[in-house]
């Protein structure tokens, strides 16, 4: 494509989607990747591909709950301090030995948490209901140990399976994966973890008055946030994000970044800025030109510039420039986009009722404003943070919350009702 003065569609006059509509069409195009197997060690934070199930029990085998002595709960039937038992130790068994001896009538065997209980025994004594008091490590069992209480069948013992039984599914497919769940999939020595594919997704930030951060500002310049914004919502959905930095404002550059990301083949390019009506916004020109459109507009607030479309086969997302509606459109398109491709099933945020501690007026439009949820005496209450132009990023920083005003509500009373979408890391 030749820089310069191109005609261009009246695409102003295209009627504005829904934003359900919007989101709809958008994920008919999307489809978790290809599942593979990863080392358990890397697999918290992502999302697993099949359900899983054990074929060993949890506990895998009885074993003591306490450091003590393991017994057989009858011959300490009617033992109290007044009436000790003395028993026999036949064996000291620590956690990972298999013990080599069967307790019998008067017999014990010192036994460590986790040890695995002999045959013969049926419950465990805790050494502090002994006269055993060298309970230091390193002191060996004694030869003859006097109990001071009696015993239930069962006490202190957890039974193999008493957890997890053998075919239970443990893990969901769909399920993100946490630190919890890697320590239960290790338990049932699943040391591989079948997982979907991380999406690779390349971003690029449109027009000549950014620099990046590392460059001193001349008058007029800003310096470009949405691609430090963007490549954190990206990598907080489980996909890596593969930065092409700051293109400049002519179809041809827009046109070679789109190029480099299509013959890298990643899985998805997300742009912002360039996509509304001013004379520089080349980025859907070139879409519609050299790629396919899908649609553009929705009727909301902030990010209706908002736009879908391919490059050659690429999928393509334009998100509008101004910072916050980068970000809102990202939460509300390109999240549950990227949850679809990493495999999660839940692919909303939380959503909450909450009573407007003062007014709130909207365009008409579906409106998602910054907002600071609290809870109190056992409801949510939201008030917004700050103004709500599409450029305040200190407002979007403060706020816990976007707060949605339907479309077609253009206010909400003081003490009226709000859905909100709690952000993360949020109460
Ligand atoms: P545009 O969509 O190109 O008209 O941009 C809309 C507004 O967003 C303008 O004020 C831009 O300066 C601003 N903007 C665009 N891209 C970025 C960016 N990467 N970082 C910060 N502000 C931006
Ligand atoms: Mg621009």
């Amino acid at each position: 494509m030749q820089d310069g003065i191109i005609p261009r569609r009246m695409a102003k006059d295209t009627p504005l989607l829904d934003v359900s509509e919007a989101r709809q069409r958008l994920l008919a195009h999307f489809t978790p990747l290809e599942s593979i197997e990863i080392p358990l060690a890397s697999a918290v934070g992502r999302v697993l591909a099949r359900d899983v199930s054990t074929s060993t029990p949890l506990p895998p085998f009885n074993n003591s709950s306490m450091d003590g002595f393991a017994v057989r709960a009858v011959d300490l039937d009617g033992v109290s301090e007044t009436s000790p038992v003395r028993l026999e130790v036949i064996e000291d068994i620590p956690a990972g030995k298999k013990p080599a001896r069967t307790i019998g009538l008067h017999q014990a065997a010192r036994i460590m948490t986790g040890a695995m209980l002999p045959g013969g025994a049926d419950a465990v004594v805790p050494v502090e209901h002994t006269d055993f008091t060298l309970r230091q490590a390193g002191v060996p069992a004694p030869k003859t140990v006097l109990v001071e209480r009696a015993v239930q069948v069962g006490d202190n013992i957890r039974l193999a399976g008493s957890d997890v039984l053998v075919g239970t599914t443990v893990q969901k497919a769909g399920q993100l994966i946490r630190p919890q769940d890697a320590g239960l999939l290790s338990m049932i020595g699943a040391w591989q973890v079948p997982v979907w594919r991380k999406p690779r997704v390349a971003i690029f930030s449109s027009g000549d008055e950014l620099v990046s951060v590392e460059q001193e500002l001349k008058p007029g310049q800003i310096h470009d946030s949405n691609t430090y914004t963007l490549i954190g919502q990206v990598e907080a959905c489980g996909a890596e994000a593969v930065n092409f930095g700051i293109v400049a404002d002519t179809p041809q550059a827009v046109q070679d970044v789109l190029e480099k990301a299509q013959e890298m083949n990643v899985d998805l390019v997300i742009s912002s800025a360039g996509v509304s009506v001013g004379a520089l916004d080349f980025v859907r020109l070139v879409i519609e030109q050299e790629g396919e459109l899908e649609f553009w507009r929705v009727n909301m607030r902030p990010g209706k510039p908002f736009m879908f479309g391919n490059y050659r086969g690429a999928p393509f997302i334009g998100l509008p420039g101004n910072p916050v509606s980068a970000f809102v459109a990202f939460e509300v398109f390109v999240r549950p986009v990227l949850l679809t491709m990493v495999g999660r099933s839940d692919l909303q945020r939380t959503s909450i009722t909450t009573r407007l501690l003062h007014a709130v007026g909207s365009d008409g439009r579906e409106s998602y404003l910054r907002a600071i949820v609290s809870r109190e005496n056992g409801e949510y209450t939201a008030q917004l943070a700050g103004n709500q132009s599409s450029g305040n990023l200190f407002a979007l920083v403060q706020a816990n919350a976007l707060l949605i005003i339907p479309s077609g509500v253009k206010s909400v009373p003081s003490g009226g009702q709000a859905q909100a979408w709690l952000l993360d890391g949020s109460a």
